[in-house]
């Protein structure tokens, strides 16, 4: 659908939905259904995590509640600078609440490691995160992940929710650009 633009398929959907179900038994065990903080609150940040998020909401056996973030990070539209700005805050109080950060792809860690901080702040019962991807080689600050779908190579995907200058977040894999749409 969008010609020749993705180099390579990294992660087929197949994949993804395995990985997904995965995810959601090992999520699932840590929280009891009727655990006295409440449901489990999904915090998903915007915009790349919104398929991951609601695919995981599916899967998980417990009930769960949705919240979302928006945060801004500072830099190139493809490397991140860690000086982060919340575009969209949370509706919802979370104190006492368990809640389970829903990422999309963690690079250098400096969102995540800033969003952890600003989110412990207001005290939930407990602050964990799951991630689909991660790549290891790029990482620049260490940031406690409970959950990991997949380490990928240190390169530009998309899809899947992840964009490159908000194209190609509808593709229901994930795969690697050609280097010629960068230039
Ligand atoms: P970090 O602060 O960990 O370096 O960057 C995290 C954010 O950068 C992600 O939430 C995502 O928005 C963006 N990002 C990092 N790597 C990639 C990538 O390979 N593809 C896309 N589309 N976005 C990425």
């Amino acid at each position: 659908m969008y010609g020749d633009d993705i180099a390579s398929v990294l992660i087929t959907q197949e994949e993804i939905a395995a990985k997904t179900k995965e995810l959601a038994e090992l999520i699932a065990k840590r929280y009891p259904a009727d655990a006295p903080e409440g449901d489990l609150l999904l915090v998903g940040v915007l915009k790349g995590a919104i398929f991951f998020m609601t695919d995981l909401a599916k899967a998980l056996s417990i009930p769960t509640q949705m919240e979302f973030m928006a945060v801004s990070s500072y830099g190139s539209s493809t490397s991140s600078s860690g000086v982060v700005r919340i575009m969209k805050d949370l509706d919802k109080d979370i104190a006492g609440r368990n809640v389970l950060i829903v990422e999309d792809i963690i690079d250098s860690g400096l969102t995540l490691s800033w969003l952890k901080r600003n989110l412990s702040t207001r005290n939930p019962a407990s602050l964990e995160v799951v991630t689909l991807l991660r790549k290891p080689d790029a990482l620049r600050t260490h940031v406690d992940v409970a959950h990991v779908g997949f380490d990928i190579p240190n390169e530009f995907v998309v899809g899947y929710g992840l964009d490159y200058a908000e194209r190609y977040r509808d593709l229901p894999y994930i795969g690697t650009l050609d280097p010629k749409v960068y230039s």
